[in-house]
């Protein structure tokens, strides 16, 4: 029998996880899967860390667990700090490791359109790091406004800036929380007073959706108590001061947590490896998602830049990642047994975003769905995606208890006062 191959699987998120489940069936093969953190992440759900509904371990699970049963995997925690195409190596500080196939999914960091500067003020959501990071910060808010409610205005003022999914979940939710759910449980100071502004550049939010769903998403979250700003666009951040280009000039806000949802990147590793980058500094890659001069590498998810057969970018979310990650290992496995590649054609599912309580939009295949009806799709949807039977019973327990009792279960602050910053991303 001929020698096993080695395939390297880089990252642990929707594409890498992927491409392992159907490697790993193949006796063929030798799989290493290498990521920083030692745990699949369901990004999706990070909005939910941050405002104290789920726990982290409802939405993560550990990439040992999932692989397991599977003797021709191993996994490794470590930082892929490099990539040498051509002795075929992948990098890990002062350790190499051989590959003949390399999968490439590291997917993406919050970007800042050039201005990384304004990352040391406002919050990302990308890690468990991040949302755990805006939860305390959320909660010491409010128990710091508690302590001194001459300060209130000043503390309890959010502002999110982005105005896609990931910005109106983290407006909705924050507005619950605030709003509703903790305003009974202080007694010097009214939460429900607490203002959160959403900011988007364009004339509408969620803009990648159907626009009858966007305006419905801007009235949902006003009557949520959020101000939505349209057509303004971020000029600069210093300290808690936001510059701002607004149809009617130029204006300055403050806030006391700024959350930055407006972009992402691909993860620096990209410009090391001397291929063609696209503005979000994705490798462009071929019509199977492999590079053109190194057809053993493939690259897939938010590091990757496809374009379908129409000419355009698909974008950065969970589905392309997980359909990418897929067909890739579909293509090694071909190679193995002398096929020819196939081409990759992605299949749209829709989009969805949920505003809050009862609320959500989506659409599939050209039906729309807004309100209640949309809210179940996005529950159903979300909860099918969960890996692991004990995660998906977790979340749905959660969510029964926080549907009837409108309680927040994870409020728990748990790296008190003195703040120390971990990271450089956040905020004093
Ligand atoms: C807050 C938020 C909400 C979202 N909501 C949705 C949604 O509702 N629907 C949707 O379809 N998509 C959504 N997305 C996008 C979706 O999560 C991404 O498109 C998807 O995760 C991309 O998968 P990936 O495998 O390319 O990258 P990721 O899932 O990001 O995985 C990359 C992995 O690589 C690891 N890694 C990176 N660099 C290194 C390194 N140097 N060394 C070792 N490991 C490394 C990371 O730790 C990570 O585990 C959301 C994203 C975020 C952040």
């Amino acid at each position: 029998m001929s020698e096993k191959k080695t395939v390297i699987v880089a990252g642990a998120g929707f594409g890498g996880l992927e491409a392992v489940k159907k490697l790993m069936k193949d006796k063929r093969l030798e799989i290493i899967w290498i990521d920083r953190n030692n745990h699949h992440l369901f990004q999706p759900l990070l909005y939910q860390i941050a405002s104290a509904v789920l726990s982290p371990a409802d939405i993560a699970i550990p990439a040992r667990s999932i692989t397991r049963n599977r003797s021709n995997v191993t996994v490794i925690m470590d930082e892929i700090t490099g990539i040498d195409k051509k002795n075929r190596e992948v990098i890990l500080g002062d350790r190499k490791l051989r590959y003949d196939y390399l999968i490439l999914a590291l997917g993406a960091r919050t970007g800042y359109f050039g201005n990384d500067k304004w990352r040391q003020h406002t919050s990302g959501l990308k890690s468990l790091t991040d949302a755990l990071q805006i939860r305390r910060r959320l909660l010491l808010s409010f128990e710091e406004a508690e302590n001194d409610p001459a300060d209130a205005d000043r503390l309890l003022n959010y502002v999110i800036v982005g105005g896609g999914p990931t910005g109106v979940e983290m407006a909705g939710s924050f507005a619950e929380l605030s709003h509703r759910i903790i305003r009974n449980d202080f007694r010097n100071v009214d939460t429900s007073k607490a203002k959160i502004t959403l900011i988007e550049a364009g004339s509408d939010l969620l803009p990648t959706f159907d626009r009858t769903l966007s305006v419905y998403t801007k009235l949902a979250l006003e009557k949520r108590g959020v101000n939505v700003m349209l057509n303004t666009r971020v000029k600069d951040i210093t300290g808690h001061t936001l510059l701002l280009k607004t149809l009617e000039g130029d204006k300055s806000i403050t806030a006391n947590i700024i959350i930055w949802a407006a972009g992402v990147e691909a993860v620096p590793i990209t410009t090391q490896l001397d291929e063609k980058l696209d503005r979000q500094k994705r490798i462009l890659v071929n019509d199977n998602c492999s590079l053109d001069d190194h057809p053993e590498i493939f690259v897939v998810g938010d590091i990757a830049a496809f374009r379908d057969e129409s000419g355009k970018f698909l974008p950065g979310v969970g589905p392309v990642a997980m359909q990418q990650g897929r067909h890739s290992a579909r293509q090694i496995r071909r190679d193995l047994s002398g096929k020819p590649r196939e081409r990759f054609r992605y299949f749209d599912k829709g989009n969805m975003a949920t505003i809050g309580r009862k609320d959500a939009v989506a659409e599939f295949m050209g039906y729309k769905m807004k309100g209640f009806l949309g809210w179940l799709a996005w529950l159903v949807v979300h909860l099918f995606y969960q890996v692991g039977f004990k995660n998906k019973l977790n979340i749905l327990l959660t969510w029964i208890w926080s549907y009837f009792t409108f309680g927040a279960g994870a409020r728990v602050i748990t790296d008190p006062i003195p703040y120390k910053e971990s990271d450089g991303t956040s905020q004093k």
